[in-house]
């Protein structure tokens, strides 16, 4: 059985966001909507520790930007789904100053409290988003668990773990099975199998220019000829 697990960042107008990391509200719902009709499985990343149902697509959003706050819960409450938002609780609120001169407003505790109520997952990005590969086990433990008490103090208990920049080791999924995390999510542009280990799931990044088309064919086609390869 496999699962699409895609993974998403900014959701919010190109003139307010840019392209990098971003997609129009329009554009993700497109997106939504072209699986809801086909009647596949839509299901938070917390949920890949239950049985997959064929064809399960999960959507995931990395930082819970500010403005994938204000617009990403909506569209999915609308068409009946829900979706899983991945908090870095040392900087609710303030910026993504990890991404230097790039950096973007996140989501305060509110933003994310008020979709965690409407059944979103907000789950565990990390402490700061630090690359997991360069830094050692105590370290990586810490980024873990001091986030996960982060999220638990603001009534949250986050039940998966998004590795930031999709950077780990096996030193990281140690400590993530030490933590008890059922579900760790990574990179990877590859359909997961259920066969793959659960804390080192793989995704599909989203992209700006992805209208329908180029999704079907990176989720389908793609990876097939990946595999022919
Ligand atoms: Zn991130």
């Amino acid at each position: 059985m496999n699962a699409t697990i895609l993974c998403y960042h900014k959701v919010g107008p190109g003139a307010e966001e840019g392209r990098r990391l971003n997609i129009e509200p329009d554009r993700l719902r497109t997106h939504v909507e072209f699986f809801a009709r086909r009647k596949r499985a839509i299901v938070r990343a917390c949920d890949l520790s239950d049985r997959w149902q064929p064809g399960t697509i999960c959507f995931t959003f990395d930082d819970a930007y500010h403005s994938t706050m204000v617009h990403a819960p909506e569209i999915f409450e609308q068409i009946g789904v829900r979706a899983s938002f991945y908090a870095v609780p040392g900087k609710v609120g303030g910026t993504s100053d990890w991404d230097g001169d790039l950096a973007r407003p996140l989501a305060n505790w509110d933003l994310l409290q008020q979709a965690h109520s409407r059944g979103h997952e907000i789950g565990n990005h990390s402490m700061q988003h630090l690359k997991m590969a360069d830094i050692d086990g105590v370290k990586q433990r810490d980024e873990i668990s001091i986030a996960h008490e982060a999220m638990e103090a603001h009534g949250i208990s986050p039940k998966s773990f998004c590795f930031p920049y999709g950077s780990l080791n096996d030193s990281a999924i140690e400590q993530l099975k030490q933590c008890q995390y059922p579900i760790g999510l990574a990179l990877g542009k590859a359909i997961a199998k259920d066969t793959d280990n659960r804390l080192k799931l793989p995704r599909v990044v989203v992209a700006y220019s992805d209208a329908l088309p180029m999704l079907i064919y990176k989720i389908t086609l793609k990876p097939l000829l990946k595999r022919r390869r």
